[in-house]
């Protein structure tokens, strides 16, 4: 059981350090896969030595071997990020395949989703398609019949988000929709967990900023709403089942 979290957080520290490369590029129209990580500094390509995850960060202390460029505290905490969230999915789905495999490959796709909303304010179709269609193919291979239930989330939950944003525009967009929908593939019923997990933090967070900027200021500073849907999303992937028979079961 251990060996399986431990391969798990290991893999989710190796995926890390690719959505790292995911962030940058993705937005940026590059390729993903070639050519390899290079210094923004100096241009040396980093070599392999090098490119281990967290640990040649805190053995290079954070600066480029070459140049002694800075590099961001950020690249190492999203690969610790990412293995811990995998091996979490691992402890708590270990033997359940569906909710397991759904789980691992969400939370794939929600760590680059929420770090390119953060620096862009954008959740990249180029991330959400192919989120929705691997969703299917892969619920549809493990669980055949519970594919229809998660549709049916997805669907449910971009329409619910797609009516509150045009109710109310400037506050979500597209790309919000599209995510929950995304997530609804992947989580069935749960999705509305994850939605009002996210709800609830974007609101807390905007009535934070108010607090500190004034109500004016706040009002004009821009919140992507699509990291608090992720959070939201990795609440509903490690806890969404229990929440939602425990809500069921007091109502
Ligand atoms: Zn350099």
């Amino acid at each position: 059981m251990i060996t399986v979290i431990l391969s798990a957080a290991l893999g989710g520290l190796l995926l890390g350090s690719f959505l790292n490369v995911v962030v940058y590029r993705l937005p940026a129209g590059m390729s993903i896969v070639s050519p390899g990580s290079a210094c923004p500094g100096c241009g040396v390509h980093v070599r392999p030595q090098h490119n281990i995850p967290v640990l040649s960060w805190l053995m290079l202390r954070g600066r480029c071997h070459d140049c002694a460029e800075p590099i961001s505290a950020r690249y190492p905490l999203v690969e610790l990020m990412t293995g811990v969230l995998l091996g979490a999915v691992a402890a708590v789905h270990m033997g359940d395949t569906t909710p397991l495999v759904l789980g691992l490959v969400l939370v794939g796709f929600l760590v680059p989703m929420a770090l390119i909303d953060l620096d862009h304010q954008i959740i990249p179709n180029r991330l959400t398609g192919p989120a929705a269609i691997v969703a299917i193919i892969l619920g549809t291979a493990l669980d055949p019949s519970g594919e229809p239930e998660r549709l049916i989330a997805g669907v449910g939950a971009a329409a619910f988000l797609l009516t509150a944003a045009l109710i109310k525009p400037g506050g979500m967009g597209m790309g919000d929709v599209k995510l929950v929908g995304v997530m609804g593939f992947f989580l069935g019923a749960p999705v509305v967990v994850a939605m009002l997990v996210g709800m609830v933090a974007g609101t807390i967070a905007g009535a934070v900023i108010m607090a500190r900027k004034g109500v004016a200021a706040g009002r004009k500073t821009k919140v992507p709403f699509g990291p608090f849907l992720a959070l939201g999303g990795v609440v509903a992937i490690l806890a969404g089942s229990p929440i939602m028979d425990a809500y069921l079961r007091t109502f």
